[in-house]
């Protein structure tokens, strides 16, 4: 029996293709790919630039280093994310605080954000959790009104819209927004990330601190003593992209659309049939067509059920099939209860929510078989005891 995955790649022969041509060619580290990959990006986001870097988490870091934030500085976060979106503040010196969510988006609600605010806050780093955008109107007045800087954790939500119907990335209601292309996201890289902004600032200083802070732009060096110099100016990374991992890039993101229709598509059959169990509770979208859904998360009522999560998860293994738990709240993890002074109890909500939430497979190269299978086995595991 073939196990299905709760995520997982969707790669063709036309990826495959792209990636042996550029295997073939003369640049195998960041070359020409790479800046077309870029522009790419810039094209079917809307944004005026971009930074292509080796991972979501990379992308994260070059985003706070670029905005240089005083010494003592805050940033709030949601909890309900991956740890890199709140890492990436400790890295360069940020105290990160978590928000609470919203109860029926699972996204970052802006009331506790603005409870958070204090005299040091200086950055919100916003998570558009499962694909479906945080409330970024109500969070860019906030940040204007308290002279916050803003990053768009957009890792869930390539190919998704805002609810004024422009696309997530352009930065519109953002200093900068970072994608990831680790493969169970919507797009992949093998691992890969970016960062886009319509900062040209920040875009100059994230391409230094992507390699290692040097330059080899003449016009940008202080002094200029032959052909050979190149100059460092800053303490960066190698954060380089590989130009085989670029030409998937643009492969994949040519087919973006199509991914995200396969993805709703699953959703829409999932949500025919679970809306209808009393122990479910289905994934709320605030606005109809938007969400490039990149997970499928149910919140299940287990008291009732009579079974625990661990058991719910045993059962769907026994029948070959993968779940997962998005996220287990960040202000919960020991390492930041031991160096932030985080407890339990903190943000209630996604404490409630962690609880009860499951995600389901959800990828586009999902077939109809597959999910047939997973239908069949949530409805058999999870029915009311009678
Ligand atoms: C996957 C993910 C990241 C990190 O991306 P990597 O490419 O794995 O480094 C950051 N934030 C969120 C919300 C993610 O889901």
């Amino acid at each position: 029996m073939k196990f299905i995955p709760y995520g997982r790649q969707d790669i063709d022969q036309i990826d495959e293709q792209t990636v042996l041509d550029t295997l073939r060619s003369d640049f195998l580290t960041q070359g020409p790919k790479v800046a077309e990959f870029e522009q790419a990006l810039c094209n079917y986001t809307g944004a005026r630039y971009c930074v292509a870097v080796a991972s979501g988490t990379a992308a994260l870091h070059l985003a706070v280093a670029a905005l240089e934030l005083p010494e003592g500085s805050e940033g709030i976060t949601s909890t309900n994310t991956f740890t890199a979106s709140a890492n990436s503040m400790v890295y360069c010196g940020v105290k990160p605080v978590f928000a609470d969510i919203d109860s029926r988006s699972y996204n970052i609600d802006p009331r506790s954000i603005l409870e958070h605010i204090t005299a040091q806050t200086r950055l919100v780093t916003a998570v558009h959790f499962a694909g479906q955008t945080a409330n970024m109107a109500a969070i860019a007045s906030l940040a204007q009104e308290h002279g916050l800087r803003v990053i768009e954790d957009a890792a869930h939500a390539i190919g998704s819209n805002y609810p004024d119907g422009s696309k997530v990335g352009n930065c519109k209601y953002s200093d900068l927004t970072i994608f990831s292309f680790h493969p169970v996201k919507t797009m992949t890289t093998g691992e890969g990330g970016a960062v886009m902004t319509n900062d040209a600032d920040l875009y100059q200083r994230m391409l230094l601190l992507r390699s290692h802070g040097i330059s080899k732009d003449p016009s940008r060096m202080s002094r200029n003593p032959g052909p050979w110099y190149y100059e460092m100016q800053a303490l960066g990374w190698h954060y380089r992209l590989t130009d085989m991992q670029a030409a998937l890039g643009l492969s994949q993101l040519s087919k973006i659309e199509s991914f995200k229709a396969r993805r709703r598509e699953i959703v829409a059959n999932y949500n025919a049939v679970f809306g209808q169990n009393p122990l479910i509770t289905i994934p709320h979208e605030e606005m109809a067509a938007s969400s490039c859904f990149h997970l499928y998360v149910l919140k299940l009522n287990f008291e009732q059920l009579g079974k625990s999560r661990v058991d719910v998860m045993q059962q769907l293994v026994e029948c070959g099939i993968g779940s997962q738990v998005h996220y287990i709240p960040v202000h919960t993890q020991p390492w930041y209860q031991d160096n932030f002074s985080t407890r339990q109890g903190d943000c209630p909500i996604a404490e409630e929510y962690y609880q009860s939430c499951l995600s389901l497979p959800l990828y586009s190269s999902m077939s109809d078989d597959d999910q047939r299978r997973v239908i069949s086995a949530v409805n058999e595991i999870v029915k009311c005891p009678s």
